[in-house]
């Protein structure tokens, strides 16, 4: 069995630390490129979600490479996550490809069926083997975003253009090939110093283990953006054109609402446990339900919800990414521009698909940009006049 999965950030050091722990042949997809856009493209239907034409360009890459098993999380709720997995199984079908589909579905309080599958995909390692490959590759996982917490931080501080980049890419490295849990925290925290130097920062790691969290303030200097929307885009920065590259090199502080670590930590870890009530999902909920009073399928509260949340810390703006079509996000989007009046808070909404193009997004970036700074320009000059 040779086994692969789709691409999202740096999510494949992880799933390949676990699949690998338990003596599985990993084959890692080509990263997502031009090339794996257009097959993905060419072969799904027009209307399909953007991410599941990313993910069949991935899929069929890796096949290429020899892979004979494809592992995804599946989903549940009213958007199309749920059909998701059996739709990439017929468009393979279909081409001729005779990959092997394995759906994790997020365990929702039974966390056996999901163990089950994954003994299936190891040849039936004990449960605790099992359980140890998920600790180290929730290292993994963790100190990945703690690696991207700092850029984003550091990005518009740094002394050297492309300096914090460059420490991260060195970062990123040493994390993957850490050969165990404490080897990984090591590696975490020497990429996070070795990042926030990068910058001139001096900060001191601090994580408060939500999302938003991390680095502690610095006088809010350079301009803050709070990064919402469907996760997919958030997280995979082909998929969202580099968006927090792009924004750190104008000199503005990006926060991610949502990293792959907190839904982890959320739909697996706090749903198995029954505590995802007591957890900051209730808090976002709160502040969503003047505007949205349930859950819409994939990220769509979380959006509003967090929306309202930077507008409480004393953010900018808001940018709101999410993939054209995204039945959630669209739902957000509807409420957003109401939820930007009421509390003075300038929020931009991108969707973004395989005929997106970069100048459209460059001028769109830097106009939002101009705003905030401007906005923020009048709000200095009002208090030194008071
Ligand atoms: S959240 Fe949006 S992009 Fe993801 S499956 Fe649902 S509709 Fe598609």
């Amino acid at each position: 069995m040779k086994v692969t999965f789709a691409h999202m950030g740096n999510l494949w050091i992880t799933v390949k630390t676990i699949l690998e722990d338990l003596g599985v042949e990993v084959v890692v997809p080509p990263r997502p490129s031009r090339r794996s856009l257009e097959v993905g493209v060419r072969h799904s239907p027009e209307f399909a979600c953007f991410p599941l034409k990313m993910n069949i360009g991935d899929y069929i890459g890796a096949i290429e490479r020899g892979a004979d098993t494809i592992v995804m999380v599946g989903g549940v709720g009213p958007c199309r996550l749920g059909h998701y997995a059996q739709v990439q199984a017929e468009i393979l079908r279909d081409l001729g490809y005779r990959a092997e589909m394995v759906i994790l579905e997020p365990p929702r309080g039974h966390f056996s069926a999901l163990l089950d599958k994954i003994r299936y995909l190891t040849g039936g390692k004990p449960i605790s083997r099992v359980v140890r490959a998920l600790r180290f590759g929730w290292e993994k996982l963790y100190a990945l975003d703690c690696l991207d917490r700092a850029l984003v931080r550091t990005r518009p501080l740094e002394a050297v253009p492309g300096g914090a980049a460059a420490a991260h890419r060195r970062a990123v490295a040493a994390v993957a090939g850490a050969a165990g849990v404490e080897a990984t925290r090591r590696a975490r925290d020497e990429g996070v110093a070795a990042v926030l130097a990068a910058g001139g920062a001096g900060a001191a790691w601090e994580d408060d283990g939500e999302a938003g969290g991390g680095l502690p303030g610095r006088n809010g200097t350079p301009l803050r953006v709070g990064i919402v929307g469907e996760i997919f885009m958030v997280a995979e920065p082909f998929a969202n054109q580099d968006l927090e590259r792009r924004l750190g090199e104008m000199g503005v502080e990006v926060t991610r609402a949502l990293y792959v670590s907190d839904w982890v930590r959320i739909n697996l870890l706090l749903d198995t446990l029954r505590l995802r009530r007591r957890s900051r999902q209730s808090v976002v909920k709160e502040a969503a339900s003047p505007y949205l009073g349930h859950f819409v399928g994939g990220e769509g509260l979380e959006s509003v919800g967090e929306t309202v949340l930077y507008s409480r810390q004393g953010y900018d703006g808001v940018i709101h990414v999410a993939p054209f079509t995204c039945m959630p996000e669209i739902v957000a989007t509807s409420l957003l521009p109401e939820v930007g009046r009421d509390l003075d808070l300038p929020v931009m909404s991108l969707f973004l698909d395989e005929h997106s193009g970069e100048a459209g997004l460059a001028t769109r970036l830097e106009a939002f940009v101009d705003l905030l700074a401007r906005r923020r320009a009048r709000a200095g000059a009002g208090r030194a006049t008071r």
